[in-house]
């Protein structure tokens, strides 16, 4: 069976329990199911398949309209972040996201990013790997930002942040 038809397989049970993912996940924590040979947020194409993104939604938060592909398949109030039970997602913007976390503690101020969490070694293989071991040559040949942030799980901002130093410092 095919990540994807397990995926489809168990959003068709019909339970108010968490349904948590135990196959493949990002470096972020949440599960990841390999579709068209691209690698996807599990939990983020559950609900896509029961309840389709809306066009898009004024944000409670912050009154502003936010598109419907900009709209993150948040879990409430379970927070689990394997989990991928339709019934423990909606489509929420980014801010109402992190009020909701925030409200229910489980937010992480740890880190620098609460949608990322990357060790140092995988901080490290991300530099090395946007760098090369000749950063210099043109044109570039290694992997793009867009590909880095897909491989490990985390924004292409983030990524960006990562390469300029700005959101980590390696002790080097
Ligand atoms: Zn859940």
């Amino acid at each position: 069976m095919t990540d994807y038809e397990y995926l489809v397989d168990a959003i068709s049970a019909v339970t108010d329990d968490c349904v948590v993912w135990e196959r493949g996940k990002f470096a972020d924590g949440y599960g990841r199911v390999r579709m068209d040979g691209k690698s996807r947020r599990v939990h983020r194409v559950a609900l896509q398949l029961t309840k389709p993104a809306p066009m898009g939604k004024v944000c409670s938060v912050t009154g502003e309209w936010v598109p419907g592909h900009k709209l993150q398949a948040a879990h409430g109030p379970c927070h689990e972040p394997l989990c991928f039970n339709p019934r423990h997602l909606a489509w929420s913007t980014g801010h109402e996201n992190m009020a909701d976390k925030k409200r229910d503690g489980t937010h992480n101020d740890n880190e620098n990013n609460p949608q990322c969490k990357l060790s140092d070694a995988d901080v490290a293989l991300i530099l090395l790997m946007y760098k090369g071991p000749q950063h210099w040559a043109r044109p570039k040949t290694g992997p793009t930002m867009a590909e880095l942030a897909d491989q490990f799980g985390c924004s292409k901002g983030h990524v960006a942040n990562l390469l300029v130093g700005r959101a980590r410092r390696l002790a080097a």
